[in-house]
């Protein structure tokens, strides 16, 4: 990083460097736009980035993110509890609720598994999803992972640990195009997914 600035300037760019989609220079940019803002302002944002960090969890039955130890879904008397929709990440949560087609409840994997870069089944919480279909009254298990490659070998190591206990397990239709993600496929498509679910033999 250049001289000109100061070190706590620099700092700053750092940061702002290190997130997604965001360049050297549009690092710099948004460092002189905090330098410029007023107190109030800077200070909001650097609360709200603390708050994230420290406000929010996991919900301890779904591990979707949540700021109680369940989170709002698990924890709706109107949802159907006996339906878990099984999906790789958080954002994937979102993108399903947004349809407006769901009614059930959800489990959070947290990835999907890929030996080449050392993520296991032990990494993400499929054990925890087979004892909470263990524990009983589950009718269906929806099996939501992205329709790609690791994806797909996700639900089907996740199928068979399941199917030894009885539960129906289905998985939304293939409208989704191969090799996507749950994550940008566009609300129609996923609601027609979500309606025309198959059970996985
Ligand atoms: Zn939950």
């Amino acid at each position: 990083m250049s001289e000109v600035y100061t070190q706590t300037l620099n700092k700053l760019i750092e940061e702002f460097a290190k997130l997604p989609g965001i360049g050297p220079k549009t690092a710099e940019r948004l460092a002189f736009h905090i330098l410029k803002s007023s107190n109030a302002d800077a200070m909001a944002l650097a609360q709200a980035i603390s708050d994230v960090k420290n406000k929010i969890k996991r919900c301890q039955v779904c591990f979707n993110y949540s700021e109680n130890a369940v989170c709002g879904i698990c924890s709706d008397v109107h949802r159907d509890k006996s339906v878990i929709c099984v999906v790789e990440q958080p954002k994937d949560v979102i993108s399903l609720e947004k349809t407006g087609a769901c009614k059930w409840v959800y489990h959070v994997l947290g990835g999907h598994i890929a030996p080449l870069e050392g993520i296991e089944p032990t990494d993400l919480t499929i054990e925890q999803l087979v004892k909470r279909v263990q524990r009983g009254d589950i009718k269906e298990v929806v099996m939501a992972t992205n329709p790609n490659m690791a994806g797909d070998g996700t639900s089907l190591y996740i199928t068979s640990l399941l199917k030894p206990i009885g539960v129906k397990i289905t998985r939304l239709a293939r409208g989704l195009p191969a090799g996507s993600t749950i994550e940008y496929a566009s609300g129609k498509i996923l609601t027609d997914a979500i309606i025309g679910r198959t059970e996985l033999e």
